[in-house]
């Protein structure tokens, strides 16, 4: 911290000490600036680089440090070290983000949030990256670009367009569930400490007897679930555009630390099998009765970051960060980010990203990777291959993370299988049905009815009908009328 009455002296990044702050070397008052003046063109040529890429997806984010205590003993699931007593603490980081917004766009918007762990285990970063909602638009990474392309903007205007957005929707079913949350009150939460945060996929565990579970992890919010109404937070836009990410803040900065306590369901490796519906399609939830949630610890947010840019915008989360005694499952979607993650930060940081302070695991790391820009973690004298008789690490057969066995099969384009009660609309349904009260009901049609009013065309309003009358009839009749047509049936027909 800089002291005002005694302030160092400027330096170039170099370290030179600097002799204006305030004026470039000219030729006389009125004459023209010189190139020699390096301290003011290094200044401009660093002004001209200080972005790095912003995510195509999540870009605007918010970030705190804090940890995991482990509150139940998990060893009977999971071989995992940073899981192996009570009372076991793991430093962390949480990044939330929207996700269609551009990194200065407003907070308060619909939209489902982000929800990025990274705990420094003492066998590596294991990275959770997940969102407020337990579900997904689809389940099958190879629709990510069209679905987040429907969300963004239109070639040619550069606008964001309802209409493209329920064209996608209707178009792809498989959606409901998720919409059905995404147009509920928890798309607008009050605040990022007010909401739950779910992997949503699920992972695989494995206990040190080689015995695996599949698992669902659910971060259930200890300040409680709260959320703006449509209108309450479409107000905040405008008041505030940084809301949530000054709440966090100040919350931390007065000492009013956020918390979350974690949940697992837990499901016996063979009973993926003949579960009632697919335990790997991510546009599913297990019902809370077939597998009720386990409390194993809990996880406290308690340092706000000291730079933003160093922080927040470098940090860096891929599902890929496993550790042992946790694996993945076959979702489609989660294969496909499992690439996709890190694969972004290479191309948005850089092929050293994991060697910044915030990515940087607190365990030793040694790699046979070497080099490239901005490398300056580096094993010395060390050997740069393996094999090697020159003592360099060597792999340890005994760190597997849980797999799962395949058939022999033919290669091809599948969907995923059918369990006996899958289908695209039952588990939104049973949401609004039985989870919901009347005033989410009440909310959750005028909140669709007020989107799908602005800009869809008339053909896709009749789809944007069917889509929920599939949901549940009285839910499609409701948004018939508020669209302006009496009857769903002879609109959607
Ligand atoms: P339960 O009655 O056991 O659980 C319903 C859960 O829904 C609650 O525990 C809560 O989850 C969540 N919830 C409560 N109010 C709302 C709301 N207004 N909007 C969205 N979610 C809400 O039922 P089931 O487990 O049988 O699931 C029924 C439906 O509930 C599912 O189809 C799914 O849409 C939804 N749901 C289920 C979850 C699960 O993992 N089983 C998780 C979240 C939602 P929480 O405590 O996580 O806030």
């Amino acid at each position: 911290m800089s002291d005002a009455k005694n302030p160092p002296t400027t330096t170039t990044n170099g370290g030179i000490p600097a002799t204006s702050d305030d004026n470039s070397l000219t030729v006389g008052p009125n004459g023209p600036t010189l190139l020699q003046d390096t301290y003011v063109v290094q200044k401009m040529q660093h002004f001209n680089r200080e972005r790095v890429p912003e995510r195509v997806v999540h870009a605007k984010g918010t970030g705190a440090h804090g940890f995991f205590e482990v509150t139940e003993d998990v060893t009977q699931w999971t071989s995992a070290s940073f899981l192996s007593e009570v009372g076991k603490k793991t430093p962390m980081f949480a990044r939330f983000s929207t996700v269609a917004g551009e990194l200065g766009s407003a907070d308060t918007v619909r939209d489902p949030r982000g929800f990025a762990l990274k705990f420094y285990t003492e066998e590596g970063n294991y990275d959770l990256v997940g969102n407020n909602t337990p579900v997904f638009f689809i389940r099958d990474a190879s629709k990510f670009l069209d679905f987040i392309h429907s969300q963004k903007r239109m070639p040619d205007t550069g606008i964001r367009s309802n209409d493209m957005q329920w064209d996608f929707w209707t178009l792809k079913p498989e959606s409901a569930h998720q919409v059905t949350t995404l147009f509920s009150d928890r798309g607008t939460p009050r605040t990022l400490r007010n909401m739950n945060g779910y992997s949503s996929h699920t992972y695989s565990w494995m206990n040190a007897k080689g015995e695996r579970f599949w698992v669902k992890y659910h971060f259930k919010t200890v300040q409680g679930v709260e959320n703006f109404t449509d209108a309450e937070a479409a107000a905040m836009v405008v008041a505030d555009p940084d809301f949530h990410r000054r709440d966090l803040w100040d919350a931390i900065a007065r000492g009013d630390a956020a918390e979350w306590r974690l949940e697992m369901q837990i499901m016996p490796f063979e009973e993926a099998a003949d579960y009632r519906f697919n335990p790997f399609d991510l546009t599913k939830v297990w019902p809370h009765a077939d597998y009720p949630p386990i409390t194993i610890g809990r996880m406290v947010l308690n340092a706000n970051p000291e730079n933003h840019f160093a922080e927040v915008e470098q940090a860096a989360f891929s599902p890929g960060n496993l550790v042992p005694g946790i694996g993945l499952s076959p979702d489609k979607m989660l294969m496909g980010r499992v690439f996709s993650y890190h694969d972004t930060h290479l191309h948005r940081i850089g092929a050293n990203y994991e060697q910044l302070p915030i990515n940087s695991a607190k365990s030793p790391v040694h790699t046979y990777t070497k080099d490239g820009p901005m490398a300056f973690r580096h094993a010395g004298a060390t050997p740069v291959y393996a094999p090697n008789s020159y003592g360099g690490p060597q792999a340890d057969a005994s760190k597997e993370i849980p797999m799962w066995w395949v058939e022999a099969a033919e290669i091809g384009r599948y969907a995923y299988e059918l369990h006996a009660e899958d289908d695209d609309f039952g588990q939104a349904g049973a949401l609004v049905r039985n989870v919901m009260t009347p005033t989410d009901r009440e909310h959750l049609a005028s909140n669709i009815v007020a989107h799908a009013s602005a800009g869809v065309s008339p053909e896709i309003q009749a789809r944007v009908i069917t889509y929920w009358t599939n949901v549940d009839a009285e839910l499609g009749s409701r948004v018939a009328s508020g669209l302006g047509y009496g009857n769903p049936a002879s609109k959607a027909a």
